[in-house]
């Protein structure tokens, strides 16, 4: 069964495509966000060690991700496909994403990279807030109150600030980029442009991959 993977920095877009991916297609999706999150709840060692590394901002150690990611297929439902949001992060992770989804017989894979300029990037997250109970985001910071689940609306730190902002650009470019290139070569990339309105993107993914 095929498995579409994700990719795309902060502000592409990304996790509304994925949404619409996954209504149109039935889709079942790992994210490493939400599986950081909820590991980081668990009382164990390594529950401990990802909650502290999630909440300093820091990236985890590509092993520990395997590991979560490796927990997370084990757990799929055979009869739908899948699709994977903000993994492969790293050339170390995509080199062993192959390999997980060969184990659970989920290859082959399609990787679609939502390419957005850094400043379309940069301006929507200025932009963004984000639902503190279902952590949807929101385009605007006009809502208090989430329209999906009823919690409150808070605007992150890290979306308000131009240099941290830059700074996650730049890690996208120095770290992601190489994991995007490892599959490109390989003729597993379709490249769609995230800039215009997100049904028209979702379009222009739907005719990529089909
Ligand atoms: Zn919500």
């Amino acid at each position: 069964m095929k498995t579409l993977v994700l990719l795309g920095p902060a502000g592409s877009g990304k996790g509304t495509q994925a949404e619409k991916l996954i209504e149109k297609f039935h889709l079942q999706k790992v994210e490493t966000g939400e599986l950081v999150r909820e590991k980081g709840k668990e009382d164990s060692e390594l529950g401990r060690f990802v909650h502290t590394i999630n909440i300093s901002g820091k990236h985890l150690p590509d092993d520990v991700v395997t590991q979560l990611i490796r927990e997370a297929f084990a757990k799929l439902d055979a009869s739908r496909g899948l699709i994977i949001d903000g993994y492969p992060r790293t050339l170390v992770q995509a080199q062993t994403l192959g390999m997980l989804l060969k184990e659970v017989h989920r290859l082959p894979l399609q990787m679609v990279y939502v390419r957005v300029s850094d400043a379309v990037a940069r301006e929507r997250l200025l932009k963004r807030a984000v639902c503190s109970g279902c952590k949807t985001i929101l385009a605007s910071r006009d809502l208090t109150v989430c329209p999906k689940c009823g919690s409150k609306i808070e605007v992150r730190a890290y979306d308000t600030d131009v240099a941290a902002i830059n700074k996650r650009l730049t890690w996208f470019h120095e770290k992601v980029m190489p994991a995007i290139e490892y599959y490109r070569k390989k003729g597993m990339v379709v490249e769609v442009s995230g800039e215009s309105d997100p049904d028209t993107v979702f379009q222009t993914i739907i005719k990529a991959i089909e």
